[in-house]
């Protein structure tokens, strides 16, 4: 399952591209897709730009609706009504 994320990646990566192209001034909430991986998810997300911004920074984290975090292999670390910010907990050694 956790293969399917970097394909959510480069679709939301593609969404935001293309919402730049109309201009600086259309920087407002991020709208980006859940990136639970589950294959029959299609949820739209609201995330600001500077929450977009950090989670991005950090290759390990990953922005979800609520409810579709994994709590076995995922960590909440910042939550909104609209998303939640999860971290990929390390593989167990
Ligand atoms: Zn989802």
């Amino acid at each position: 399952m956790t293969q399917k994320r970097p394909l959510f990646r480069e679709v939301n990566e593609r969404i935001r591209q293309v919402k730049f192209s109309f201009g600086p001034e259309s920087r407002g909430n991020e709208i980006l897709l859940c990136e639970c991986g589950r294959p029959d998810c299609d949820v739209r997300l609201e995330v600001p730009p500077d929450v977009y911004d950090v989670v991005r920074s950090e290759g390990h984290r990953y922005i979800v609706a609520p409810g579709h975090e994994e709590p076995e292999a995922e960590e909440v670390v910042a939550g909104a009504p609209t998303y939640v910010v999860v971290a990929m907990r390390p593989e167990p050694a």
